[in-house]
């Protein structure tokens, strides 16, 4: 796809490291007074000055994480940031700085790597994130993206994991397993071309569930939301393994238990429509299938009249004592255990 030999292309050779780096990182203006010193030094500068600072890391391998064969790499740079972002609100907290290392193999030329910035600038205009620096190296195989969050709030403002009270009720942003199917869609269309490169794809009836996997949106608005309301969530993290695995995570730090009822997930129409063509259960995949990037958290039953009615916000259970273990609830009104299979596995059992 992105071949060196194409005489329009500009190979890595040609700029250099540090051209390279003053290529890509040129346009980087700082929008925060926390920042003090952003790219150009040996370390950046923040001063969060009073509030508590939050910090984060992911990681996205080349082949693991992603596959440049669908994932246009604007696109790629986008999730990067959204995936770290969504961490530092599942703090209920401001994402405002991150750091973005970059490790392409020589088959990646400089526009290739352009597009990556471009995607990652969009991503830090819109979320209102400077990029304060990163680390460039080289990779004999596939590209490597790490990025670092960094992200304020104020001290009785951070919510854990572990705060959930058994009786707290189990509430999720948004809607789940779209961006799981959306992978599916794809990963058929990759098929379909290999076995025929002139087919033309009609994917207009995916449009939902493609944007949710390539064009994923980390849940900026919740913290505030939840301000607003005078909601204090007592635990929180994003959901980027599958409903389930998460659920779990809060059980098990919180030491509770729950009951999770399964008529109450929340499933886009598209969902449910691709998963009868796929053959797949829709509430299999929002148990199971990742990258959904909404917002998990337990509030007070005290708390139900102020959220109550909010378009974002669907309560879908609640938390039990830790000995009542941990149930999905079924339509037919029957307790299953709630075991995780994240996507990762749900993958490696194709
Ligand atoms: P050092 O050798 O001290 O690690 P570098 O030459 O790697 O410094 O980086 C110079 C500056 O450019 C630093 O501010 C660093 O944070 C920033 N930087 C390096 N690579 C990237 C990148 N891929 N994206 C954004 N900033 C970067
Ligand atoms: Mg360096």
């Amino acid at each position: 796809m992105f071949d060196n030999s194409e005489p329009t292309k500009t190979s890595l050779s040609e700029l250099g490291e540090f051209g390279l780096i003053d290529h890509l990182t040129k346009n980087f203006s700082p929008k925060h007074a926390s920042t003090i010193k952003a790219i150009g030094d040996d370390a950046a500068v923040l001063d969060f000055k009073d509030k508590q600072t939050l910090v984060s890391t992911d990681m996205l391998v080349e082949g693991v994480h992603f596959d440049l064969a669908y994932m246009p790499l604007k696109h790629l740079g986008y999730k990067a940031v959204m995936v770290n972002a969504s961490d530092i609100y599942a703090m209920n907290g401001k994402a405002t700085h991150i750091t973005v290392s970059i490790a392409p193999s020589n088959r990646f030329p400089v526009e290739a790597l352009e597009e990556l910035y471009a995607g990652i600038q969009l991503a830090a205009d819109l979320y209102n994130i400077d990029v304060v620096g990163g680390d460039t190296t080289s990779s004999t195989s596939g590209l490597f993206i790490s990025i670092s969050v960094f992200g304020e709030a104020e001290k009785e403002d951070v919510v854990y994991r572990s705060g959930a009270q058994a009786n707290d009720l189990l509430v999720v942003t948004g809607d789940l397993g779209a961006a799981y199917m959306g992978l599916q869609v794809l990963e058929r269309e990759k098929q379909v071309f290999k076995a025929n490169p002139n087919a033309q794809p009609d994917l207009d009836q995916y449009t939902y569930l493609i944007e949710r996997q390539l064009k994923p949106e980390a849940r900026k608005d919740i913290p505030p939301l939840l301000k607003g309301l005078g909601v204090k969530p007592t635990s929180m993290i994003d959901i980027s393994d599958g409903l389930s695995s998460e659920v779990i995570h809060l059980c098990k730090n919180s030491k509770t238990g729950v009951n999770l009822y399964e008529e109450k997930v929340p499933l886009d129409p598209a969902v449910i429509s691709v998963c009868e063509e796929f053959e797949l259960d829709s509430t299999m995949i929002a148990l199971s299938g990742g990258e959904d990037y909404e917002l998990l958290f337990t509030i007070a039953q005290s708390d139900f009249d102020k959220i109550k009615g909010n378009p974002n916000l669907t309560v879908i259970g609640h938390m039990t004592e830790e000995s009542a273990g941990m149930h999905l609830i079924t339509r037919a009104n029957q307790a299953i255990p709630l075991v995780a299979r994240g996507w990762n596995s749900m993958k490696s059992e194709d």
